[in-house]
C-alpha cells in the first residue's frame, strides 16, 4: 500500500540534500564549535554559514540570529525573556487566543508570576481582531506575542499592521513564524518584528532545531544559562549538525518558495475543490484566502475527527485532528473554539496539510477515500437524523 503523508504542518522529512550536508558534522567535524582548534574551526564554520543562510533568507544581519533547541524554545525565550527584561517597564503582554502552545502555556507561566496577559479573540476566519488589540495595549504593556501563520487553519495573520500598532505604543512585537518559512515570504524588515521564530523540522532540515531573530539592540534575559555558547545568549553545546542542516534547508526553503507555494496551492486548491463538491455537510475551516498554500482544515458534520483520522490511517493517509499536540486527548481544539466553531463540529475537524513530494493522484485517492469514510461514518452515526430523506446523499 502506497503511504500519503498529508502532514506537513506537524513535521516534514529531512531532504536529501540536507541530510547530506549535515553527515560529515557527525563524523570527521566532530568537534565542539566552542573549541579554539582545528576540530573545532571546523564545527565553527559549519555554525557560521548556517548563520549566515538563515540571515540572508529572513533579511536580517547574522550576529542578529540565535539558534536555540527548537521552536518551542524560541518562543519560550522570546516571551519569558522579554517579561524578564522589561518588567520595571510593565508586566502586561498582549497576545492571542489561538498561538502554539508554546507561546500560550510561556505566556500562562509567566501569569502565575505575577505578569498579566490579554488574550485576543479572532473572528470565524482564524484572523485576530486589530480593534480588540489596539484597545488591549496599555501604558505597562511590554510585547506583543502574535504568529504570523496558524499551524491549525493556516490563516495568515495581518502581522504588518500588527507591527505598526506595536510600534505606534512602543511595545515589542514578537512573531512566530514557525508555519510560516518556506511557504509564504518572512522577512524581518518587511514584517517589521523585533523578535521572530523559526523551527527547521517544519521545513524540510532536522528535527530539534530552531532560531530566533532578535533585532540589534534589543536586550532580552536568557532563557538558558551556561556557557557562553550563542554569543553568551543561549548556553549548551551547539548541536552542530542540526544547526548546519537548518541552514541549508531555510536556503532551500527560501530559493523554492515560488514553486513550493505554487505546486501546494494547486494541490490544496483540488484538495478543496472536491471535497466541497462531492461532500456533503463539511465547512472549511480558517480563511478561504488569505490562508496559507499548503493547508487545508475541515470539519465533517456528525462524525468524530478521531474516527476519521483512524480509518484514513488504515488507508495509508496521515493526517492530523486538531493538532499534533493536542490529539490524543478529545478536548476540541482551542484554535476551533476561538474561531466559534461548534463543539460538535469540532471534534470533527481534520487538518490536512501537504508537502513537495506530494501528487494529484494522491489527492485524488485521498479525496476518494474520504468519501468512502465519510458515508460510512455518518450511516453508523446517532447523531445523522437522515434529515430531508438525503440517506442517498450523505
Ligand atoms: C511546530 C510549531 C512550533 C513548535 O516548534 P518545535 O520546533 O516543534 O518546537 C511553534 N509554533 C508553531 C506555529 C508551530 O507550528
Amino acid at each position: 500500500m502506497e503511504r500519503i503523508y498529508f502532514d506537513h504542518a506537524a513535521t516534514t522529512p529531512v531532504s536529501a540534500e540536507v541530510l547530506e550536508k549535515m553527515m560529515p558534522y557527525f563524523s570527521e567535524n566532530f568537534g565542539n564549535a566552542h573549541s579554539q582548534h582545528n576540530f573545532g574551526r571546523n564545527a565553527i564554520k559549519g555554525v557560521d554559514d548556517a548563520r549566515s543562510q538563515v540571515a540572508a533568507a529572513i533579511g536580517c544581519r547574522p550576529n542578529e540570529v540565535y539558534f536555540t533547541g527548537s521552536g518551542t524554545e524560541a518562543n519560550n525565550w522570546a516571551v519569558k525573556g522579554t517579561a524578564w527584561a522589561r518588567e520595571s517597564k510593565g508586566r502586561h503582554i498582549i497576545t492571542s487566543k489561538i498561538e502554539h502552545p508554546s507561546v500560550l502555556n510561556s505566556c500562562k507561566w509567566l501569569e502565575k508570576h505575577g505578569f498579566e496577559v490579554s488574550y485576543i479573540s479572532v473572528d470565524k476566519d482564524g484572523t485576530v481582531s486589530l480593534d480588540e488589540l489596539e484597545k488591549a495595549v496599555r501604558p505597562d504593556t511590554i510585547l506583543i506575542s502574535v504568529m504570523m501563520a496558524n499551524n491549525e487553519v493556516g490563516t495568515i495573520q495581518p502581522y504588518k499592521e500588527i507591527a505598526a500598532i506595536a510600534k505606534k505604543h512602543g511595545v515589542l512585537y514578537h512573531v512566530d513564524a514557525v508555519q510560516a518559512v518556506g511557504a509564504i515570504k518572512v522577512d524581518v524588515n518587511d514584517i517589521g518584528c523585533d523578535m521572530l521564530t523559526l523551527s527547521a523540522h517544519k521545513f524540510y532540515g532536522p528535527k530539534g532545531v530552531g532560531a530566533l531573530y532578535i533585532r540589534n539592540g534589543l536586550k532580552i534575559e536568557k532563557l538558558i544559562v551556561g556557557g557562553g555558547q550563542e554569543r553568551a545568549m543561549r548556553g549548551g553545546t551547539t548541536n552542530t549538525p542540526a544547526v548546519v542542516g537548518l541552514g541549508q534547508a531555510i536556503e532551500n526553503a527560501v530559493k523554492n518558495l515560488g514553486s513550493y507555494a505554487e505546486h501546494c496551492r494547486n494541490l490544496r486548491d483540488r484538495f478543496i475543490g472536491r471535497v466541497e463538491k462531492e461532500i456533503p455537510y463539511v465547512k472549511l475551516n480558517g480563511s478561504r484566502t488569505n490562508r496559507l498554500p499548503n493547508n487545508a482544515n475541515f470539519s465533517f458534520e456528525y462524525i468524530e475527527g478521531e474516527s476519521i483520522l483512524y480509518r484514513l490511517d488504515l488507508a495509508g493517509i496521515a493526517v492530523s485532528s486538531g493538532s499534533a499536540c493536542s490529539s490524543g486527548s478529545l478536548e476540541p481544539s482551542h484554535v476551533l473554539l476561538a474561531m466559534g466553531v461548534d463543539i460538535v463540529l469540532g471534534h470533527g475537524s481534520i487538518r490536512f496539510s501537504f508537502g513537495k513530494d506530494n501528487t494529484v493522484e494522491q489527492i485524488d485517492y485521498a479525496v476518494d477515500k474520504l468519501k468512502e469514510i465519510v458515508k460510512t461514518l455518518r450511516e453508523m452515526s446517532p447523531l445523522f437524523n437522515w434529515k430531508d430523506g438525503e440517506k442517498e446523499n450523505i
